[in-house]
């Protein structure tokens, strides 16, 4: 069976005054996917999410929803539920009253208002509030009335432009897994905006990563985190360590790289680049792919002796500044070795895996 596209965004431009801040957009979202936007401040994705819901005409490109073309469409037409980032409650309605509100602009009858507020707020597990006003709500709450009264209308797409980014840290994560289950429950096709790579890859299908209004990648979190299309693909989504040097040799599908401080480095080639000796690269491994020792290792390709400088116990893991032949990196240790402890200046030894390497040709400019 044929896929069905709910939303297909054919080459979109937009400009304020003479500025371009999206161009050439090409993306087709199919029904049911949850797709987020993600990117850095100021990259275009408010400004695209605007553009699908409405408020924002394309200077280029044709947008089209369930296959029409929604070019000059108002907002209002679009059947779309939309939750920003700022709680956009009345605040002299109650609860339930802001549900019912899209309701009671479509004419429906009293008693399907009353079911359907009824039911969408047992659906955000908030059946218990319908009374109160939105002041007497916490933050976390006032968000999910937000998202019961975009879902309430039924909308063929929702739109969620940062709806957690005002949330402390573990209401955050809450409601991350709420949409997620909302999502698994209803399947309503979602577009996402965040800035957070942690949120675009615990929720969506796919991810669109956006930098200076252009489309870097756009893949699913799998294929955005471990096959980057870019190197600033792969520093944005995660911390990680990057090291220059030039192709010392290839075998078969190994790939040697020496870095500027002597580092021997294995990567697996054959991937996305073909490279030729002497040719300059740059080198990333996240920090997490590094394993450390206090035994000396036999210095060779992907294993080097050097010194521990400062480490950070974080819970979860310890975060390790290591020197390694003048290269200052990151190691995170989830599990320490048997009789292992830490403490500056210590001789430590480093290595880690072919597969776990990302080599890019440097960029120019
Ligand atoms: P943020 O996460 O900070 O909201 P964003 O990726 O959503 O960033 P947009 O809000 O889409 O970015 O903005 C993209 C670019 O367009 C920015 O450079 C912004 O300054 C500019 N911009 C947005 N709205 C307007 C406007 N109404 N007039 C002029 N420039 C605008």
């Amino acid at each position: 069976m044929s896929k069905v596209i709910d939303v297909e965004l054919r080459s979109i431009m937009k400009k304020f005054q003479n500025n371009i801040v999206v161009q050439d957009f090409n993306l087709q979202v199919e029904q049911g996917e949850f797709v987020s936007f993600l990117g850095p401040s100021g990259c275009g994705k408010t400004t695209t999410l605007n553009m699908i819901a409405g408020f924002l005409e394309p200077d280029g490109g044709d947008l089209l929803i369930k296959g029409q073309r929604m070019n000059g469409v108002p907002p209002y037409k679009r059947e779309l539920g939309m939750v920003f980032q700022t709680y956009s409650l009345f605040p002299h309605m109650t609860v339930a009253e802001n549900v019912a509100y899209g309701l009671k602009l479509r004419k429906l009858s009293k008693a399907e208002i009353q079911e359907r507020v009824k039911r969408v707020l047992e659906l955000v597990k908030l059946p218990h509030v319908a009374d109160r006003y939105p002041k007497q709500l916490s933050g976390g709450q006032r968000q999910r009335i937000a998202i019961a009264r975009a879902l309430v209308i039924e909308p063929s797409l929702l739109l969620l432009d940062e709806p957690l980014s005002n949330l402390d840290a573990k209401l955050r994560e809450e409601l991350r897994d709420e949409l997620k289950r909302l999502h698994q429950e209803i399947g309503v096709t979602t577009i996402f905006v965040t800035h957070d790579q942690e949120e675009a890859l615990s929720l969506s299908d796919r991810i669109v990563v956006l930098n200076h209004g252009f489309v870097e990648q756009i893949g699913t979190p799998e294929d955005i985190y471990n096959r980057p299309a870019s190197e600033f693909v792969h520093t944005f989504i995660g911390k990680t360590n990057r090291l220059e040097g030039e192709v010392a040799g290839i075998e078969g599908d190994a790939l040697f790289v020496k870095t500027d401080g002597g580092l021997l480095i294995e990567a697996r080639g054959g991937g996305r680049y073909a490279f030729a000796p002497g040719q300059k690269t740059v080198v990333f491994i996240r920090p997490e792919k590094i394993g450390l020792s206090d035994q000396p290792v036999e210095e060779g390709a992907n294993r080097a002796n050097g010194k521990l400088r400062i480490s950070s116990f974080l819970g979860s893991y310890t975060e390790c500044d290591v020197t390694l032949k003048g290269h200052s990196m990151s190691v995170k240790v989830q599990k320490l070795e048997k009789g292992m402890s830490f403490s500056p200046e210590k001789a430590i030894s480093c290595s880690w895996e072919p597969e776990d390497v990302l080599v890019m040709p440097v960029e120019r400019g």
